[in-house]
């Protein structure tokens, strides 16, 4: 189907995909040359995790694959004072390695968890040693079971909340709640081969990373044949599959920036492990002097796209943190009411949309208190 020879990764490793409509699976030595081969009408594989079951379903046939596999570089994570730099490449595994167990001398990936690789070595807050980390991770995602009287009916609700633990310094709130996101997605093989850049780009209101990097403001940086750009991932989505991404464009990697604030991620699904989102929802809070600050409500699976809750948002700016009971339930009502404007959701296999609107409000009023 391709026809132009002078690509590098084509000569080298041109393959044939056995029973698949004969595509063709290359290989690209460098982010230039998967960039030409999406400009000669390649699709991009990086996992492989959603890619393989839509073609399955039919979706991509008749496209030849280029395999992003040799670009070492995309699986990077650079950490400066103000934020990560998150390579696309970069492992479900690796995320929650790196954003769970901070302390740990990290391997880099290279397709499995801890195979070998480059040593990295990430040290944060040196104070706090490596098994109570692992435990106050741990503790998060047990107190998310009690997530709302409503998820806790038939479902279960998983979260970080690192708020309660205390045990992370400036911007490290954050880092908790990436890790947690990444821990909650499918299965360990899942998480082994699945990456933040296949996340993203699938474009999927339920997908568990984009409600966290929407919430925290995170940048993703692309390549392409034409040169390279930046957008706010909340700004990247469509709709359902639907990205603003060119065809030609690689998603190098994703810069989230350090937060002096709080967060916490929760996701409600219909079992615990292998289970897609019915809602999830990322919420990051700065309070000061008794007021609410600055406040980013995300939420997944409750519109074509995940959602920032800007109305929500807006009920939170500049008021005075609650200090009784009739205050706190004053502010959830209105934070329930406003949150029915920034969502759509629809009744599927998963779940009625009545049932996501009401376990959307729950959730994310007990998360703003549990933060607050
Ligand atoms: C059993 C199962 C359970 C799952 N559970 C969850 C879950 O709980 N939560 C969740 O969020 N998701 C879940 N998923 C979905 C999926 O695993 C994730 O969305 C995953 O992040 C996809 O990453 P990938 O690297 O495998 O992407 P791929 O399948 O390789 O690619 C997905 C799309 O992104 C494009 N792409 C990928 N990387 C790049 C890049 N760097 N530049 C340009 N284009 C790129 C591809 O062309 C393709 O269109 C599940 C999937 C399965 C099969």
């Amino acid at each position: 189907m391709i026809s132009d020879r002078n690509i590098t990764g084509l000569r080298n490793d041109r393959r044939i995909l056995k029973g698949a409509n004969m595509s063709e699976l290359f290989t690209a030595n460098n982010v230039e040359e998967a960039c030409a081969f999406l400009r000669k009408g390649c699709i991009a594989c990086a996992g492989g995790t959603n890619l393989f079951v839509d073609r399955h379903h039919g979706k991509y046939a008749d496209r030849d694959i280029v395999s992003l596999h040799r670009l070492t570089e995309l699986r990077s994570i650079a950490e400066t004072e103000d934020a990560w730099q998150i390579g696309s490449l970069v492992t479900f595994c690796r995320l929650e390695d790196y954003f769970l167990q901070p302390a740990k001398t990290m391997t880099q990936d290279s397709g499995a968890c801890g195979t070998a690789g480059e040593e990295k070595s990430y040290a944060v807050g040196s104070e706090k040693p490596e098994s109570v980390q692992a435990s106050a991770a741990a503790a998060g995602r047990a107190e998310g079971v009690e997530a709302s009287a409503a998820a806790q009916k038939s479902f279960d609700g998983k979260s970080s909340d690192s708020a309660k633990t205390g045990l992370f310094g400036e911007g490290q709130g954050c880092a908790e709640m990436i890790g947690t996101a990444a821990s909650l997605v499918g299965g360990p093989q899942i998480r082994n081969r699945g990456t933040i850049g296949g996340n993203i780009l699938s474009a999927s209101p339920a997908a568990d990373l984009v409600p966290v990097l929407m919430a925290l403001d995170a940048e993703a940086f692309f390549q392409g044949t034409e040169g390279n750009r930046s957008l706010p991932i909340r700004e990247l989505m469509l709709g359902p599959g639907k990205t603003a991404v060119f065809p030609d464009e690689i998603l190098l990697s994703i810069r989230v920036p350090k937060k002096r604030g709080r967060s916490l991620f929760r996701k409600v699904g219909r079992r615990n492990a292998l289970a897609i989102s019915v809602i999830n929802a990322a919420v990051y809070l700065e309070t000061e002097s008794g007021m609410f600050t600055s406040a980013a409500i995300a939420l997944g699976s409750a519109a074509p796209t995940a959602v920032r809750a800007v109305h929500a948002e807006k009920v939170l700016a500049g008021r005075t943190v609650p200090t009784d009971e009739a205050a706190w339930q004053e502010l959830q009502n209105r934070i329930r009411e406003a949150l029915q404007h920034d969502i759509s959701p629809i009744d599927d296999i998963r779940a009625s949309a009545s049932y996501r609107r009401k376990v959307a409000g729950n959730m994310v009023c007990d998360m703003i208190r549990a933060l607050a």
